[in-house]
């Protein structure tokens, strides 16, 4: 679930007329400190990133000249609006309206959502009327409504649900360092358990299989590792009931069992330790276990409560026991789900097959997936042709938890994408078009990404109630260093939780972890890998490198406290050129312009250009294709433009449009 939809459940501090009461606000809570206004906006350091511009500051005691005159002077509110809503609701440029929170001492973004009563104190500043809407706003739907949701294993399920649920297997994900024997072992037990596969099936590969153990059922992810298992909860999918922690028994925990710890932790995922390759002389379950101990795994036989059996992949030695207690795992856990719901799950894997035209392997999560059923995965669809399990055979009806390949489908849909059952192809193509609108309308940075500028915020609406920290190292003795200062930065409600902390180079493991944790990176004397940057500039997860102790915890207490100010950054989104300039009474001057690089853009500044020189800077008013007000022009199309106090235009002047964006 997308913590920031839940946003604005509570409400942000209060909202005050007074420039300094947010900031003070947080200082008393912390029993005082020096760090006054300049504290925002003005001069700051940024760890590493020294070269960035100073944050565009925002006077204190300027107003924007006379307003322009708003073309919407009444407004209806909802409880809740992101900032971004609410700009465009008044037809204003949002950071006309950071500028406005920032004089009423409120720090916000522009993915921010605020209540009403911050947003009507803005807006009453910006010379809005904010009216009582006339009906209520909540309509009544309470038949339609389920009267109890009860969450089983974080799934909900309507009161009349709780009937028809029905237990299911768990689905195992293998972790562990490489070469400890992962492979090996989901091997070994797919090599015991499974019965060949009936000849006339299919034998593709389908990422995942399933075994009978006394009647009793376990589904095995087979892609082991912790990087797979968190790419797939990154997308949302956390489709791993049981982790199976492989431990070598001759080399111990090494880095990336600490890792694959972190990571099936940050899960809330229960793990079970199987000390592998008991065989080799060298092999030393003791140690092996002692190890765990320290990293908070403490034995069963130790008096501790993580199951850990001693297994060998290469002798086949108490394969059966780690079977049975991943079973145990299972039954403690009440596994459930309801076999009659709609159909639902997550996509595993999928390909383009030669014969088979678009295939996924799908997991089912609820419902019986049936052959003739219509499914929905992303902007993927499809009325499924055939189903064969995973043994290739095929298969009609599929139950929870079970791995099946589909045939049918119109196109690939993408690993770890949600699947649905829907009606018809029709309702799927529909769902798809709101869809494909909804992401060429997005503008916002990706759900899971927060930036350590945001947290507070993010705090004050409720929407975090921790800053979650990816930790990465140059030498193992930095970390507790950091970590207990860290710790004890406790401010109000929120702390500081250590998702993961390790040694070495950021890399495109941790970027995924923090993805799925909303995590914030935060290196010490390290590097980040190339794929790295490229996957949190994707997936707009921040990295803050440092080289100084002091400033790193610095930034950290600043962000918990609010004191971190957003730094925003010019965006040019494009140019025109004027071609006519027309003088209309009471609008004022507006150029007749061509777009010629890049978006002419409503909700922009713009800067007019002459002879390389500046000779006017303003909010656009207004922007027309002909006489329709519009978002944007592109490259090519003529336009209206309207620019705030602009008088002196000529035609061959450019009008430079831009934004101003939070620095990432
Ligand atoms: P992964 O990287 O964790 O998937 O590890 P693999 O399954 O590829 O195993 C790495 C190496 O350890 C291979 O050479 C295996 O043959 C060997 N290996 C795996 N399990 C055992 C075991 O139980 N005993 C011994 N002696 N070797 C094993």
């Amino acid at each position: 679930m997308d913590a920031r939809s839940g946003a604005g459940s509570r409400r942000m501090g209060a909202p005050s007329r007074s420039a300094n009461d947010a900031g003070s606000q947080a200082r008393g809570r912390r029993g005082g400190g020096s760090a006054g206004r300049s504290g925002r906006g003005g001069q700051r350091s940024d760890g590493n990133r020294s070269s960035r511009p100073a944050a565009r500051p925002v006077p204190a005691g300027r107003r924007p000249a006379p307003e322009p005159e708003p073309q919407v002077s009444e407004l209806v509110l909802p409880d809740a609006i992101t900032v971004h809503d609410l700009a465009n609701l008044m037809k204003r440029s949002p950071i006309d309206l950071i500028k406005e929170l920032m004089n009423a001492g409120i720090m916000a973004n522009i993915n921010q959502v605020i209540d009403r009563d911050t947003a009507t104190i803005v807006a009453e500043d910006m010379g809005f009327t904010v009216v009582e809407p006339e009906a209520p706003v909540v309509e009544e739907v309470e038949e339609e409504a389920p009267t109890t949701v009860t969450v089983v294993q974080q799934r909900e399920y309507a009161e009349d649900e709780l009937s028809q649920l029905e237990s299911r297997p768990p689905v195992v994900t293998i972790l562990g360092h490489v070469d400890h024997g992962k492979t090996s072992l989901l091997d070994v037990i797919r090599a015991t358990n499974v019965q060949a596969g009936e000849a006339g099936g299919i034998t593709q590969h389908i990422g995942a299989y399933q075994v009978d153990v006394g009647g009793k059922r376990i589904t095995f992810l087979d892609t082991p590792g912790h990087e797979a298992f968190t790419a797939m909860r990154a997308r949302g999918a956390n489709v791993t009931d049981i982790a199976v922690l492989v431990v070598a028994a001759d080399d111990g925990v090494q880095p990336q069992t600490r890792e694959a710890i972190n990571h099936a932790r940050a899960a809330h995922v229960p793990i079970i330790v199987a000390i592998n390759k008991v065989d080799l002389p060298s092999a030393n379950v003791d140690n092996a276990m002692n190890q765990l101990a320290d990293l908070g795994l403490v034995p069963e036989d130790w008096g501790g409560e993580t199951i850990c059996v001693p297994v060998s992949a290469r002798t086949r030695l108490n394969i059966d026991t780690l079977l049975d207690n991943i079973l145990v795992v299972a039954e403690l856990s009440n596994l459930r789900a309801n076999p009659q719901r709609t159909p639902s799950g997550h996509v595993l894997e999928s390909r383009l097959d030669r014969g088979q035209g678009a295939t996924a392997t799908l997991l089912v999560r609820e419902g019986t997936l049936s052959v003739g059923d219509t499914v929905l995965a992303g902007t993927a669809y499809g009325r499924i042709r055939a189903m064969y399990d995973f043994q290739g055979n095929p298969t009609d009806k599929v139950t929870p938890s079970t791995p099946v390949m589909v045939t049918g489908l119109r196109e690939v849909p993408t690993a770890g994408e949600g699947f649905e059952v829907v009606e018809s192809e029709r309702k799927a193509r529909e769902v798809v078009e709101e869809r494909l609108q909804a992401a060429r309308d997005q503008t916002v940075r990706p759900a899971g990404a927060l930036t350590l500028e945001e947290v507070y915020a993010q705090a004050q609406a409720g929407a975090v109630q921790s800053l979650n920290l990816v930790l990465k190292v140059d030498v193992q003795g930095s970390i507790e260093p950091i970590r207990s200062s860290l710790e004890q930065l406790e401010v109000g409600d929120l702390k500081v939780d250590f998702i993961h902390t390790g040694v070495g180079t950021i890399t495109e493991s941790d970027v995924m972890l923090a993805v799925a944790s909303q995590a914030i990176i935060v290196g010490f004397n390290v590097t980040v890998d190339g794929a790295a940057e490229r996957q949190a500039e994707a997936d707009g997860v921040q990295i803050r490198t440092y080289n100084i102790i002091y400033r790193l915890i610095e930034d950290l207490q600043k962000a918990l406290e609010g004191m971190l100010a957003p730094e925003f950054e010019e965006k040019l989104q494009g140019r025109a050129t004027v071609r006519q300039v027309f003088s209309i009474p009471r609008v004022g001057v507006i150029a007749g312009c061509r777009v010629i690089e890049g978006r002419a853009v409503r909700n922009a500044k713009a800067r007019v250009m002459r002879d390389g020189r500046m000779i006017h800077e303003g909010q656009v008013n207004s922007l027309k294709r002909f006489t329709d007000d519009v978002r944007d022009v592109a490259t090519g199309y003529e336009c209206g433009v309207g620019i705030a106090d602009a008088k002196d235009l000529q035609p061959e002047d450019i009008i430079e449009f831009y934004t101003m964006e939070i620095k990432q």
